[in-house]
């Protein structure tokens, strides 16, 4: 398969060809169709007024390092954000600050033809500088979430409100964001972004293994009306 085949659009492609990725791995043949697809159906509901729910899937993919995890959802989202460029339409939720970097690098690198404004909310750096960049409505937040959680809690409803209208959130390292350790902020950011379901958002798991709680969501994410892809 190529990207092309996958419904990657040229401009991507190209972005994608310029930091040597030409081929997809495993891991982005298997997602990117389906969370293209899940995007789009929330994006222009053709189902408006009626009850299939068969749409807005949610994935989870596995995520071992290198397998070209972070292309796998940022390729699909830059493609459907570059249909209708608002801010944020995505939030990125991952455990570490040298992860949250990485995926920062790699939103930039592939959004960078189409004026792609990020935002980077990591513990560490400054909370004022990060609160105004987050007013700003950025198009893709990235943040850990013990930093999110705080400017949520400090933060005045103008600086967050972008997140209200969030399409997408992903959860990488999922098995360590649904561990304990995040529980309590993890419900602090999910609080502000739409709820997950058919006229929700979209949600994809990234995880090295599959733990009791990531299996939990999943099937909660079921019921909530959602076919997964898995
Ligand atoms: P990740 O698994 O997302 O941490 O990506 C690991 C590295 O693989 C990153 O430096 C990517 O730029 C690179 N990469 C991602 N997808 C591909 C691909 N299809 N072909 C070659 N390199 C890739």
């Amino acid at each position: 398969t190529s990207f092309a085949e996958l419904g990657i659009e040229r401009w991507l492609a190209n972005s994608l060809g310029a930091m040597a990725i030409r081929k997809p791995t495993p891991i982005q043949a298997a997602c990117i169709g389906p969370i293209l697809e899940g995007i789009f159906s929330l994006h222009f509901p053709p189902w408006e007024g009626t009850t299939d729910k068969s749409v807005g899937k949610d994935c989870i993919g596995g995520s071992q390092t290198g397998s070209g995890k972070t292309v796998a959802f940022a390729a699909p989202i830059l493609q459907m954000w570059a249909e209708d460029p608002f801010g944020v339409f995505a939030l990125i939720l991952t455990p570490t600050r040298e992860l949250a970097l990485q995926i920062v690098e790699q939103f930039k690198a592939l959004g960078a033809p189409q004026n792609l404004k990020v935002c980077l909310l990591i513990g560490g750096a400054d909370m004022n500088e990060q609160a105004l960049s987050l007013a700003t409505r950025p198009h893709i937040v990235v943040a850990t979430p013990g930093r999110l959680a705080d400017h949520i809690r400090s933060s005045g409803e103008d600086t967050i409100c972008g997140l209200r209208r969030t399409r997408v959130v992903v959860l990488d390292e999922a098995d360590r964001m649904l561990s304990e350790t995040f529980a309590e902020d993890l419900e602090e950011c999910l609080s502000v972004v739409p709820k997950s379901g058919v006229y929700g958002r979209q949600t994809l798991l990234f995880t090295a293994t599959v733990t009791p709680e990531v299996r939990a969501l999943k099937e909660m994410e079921r019921t909530n009306g959602r076919r997964g892809v898995f």
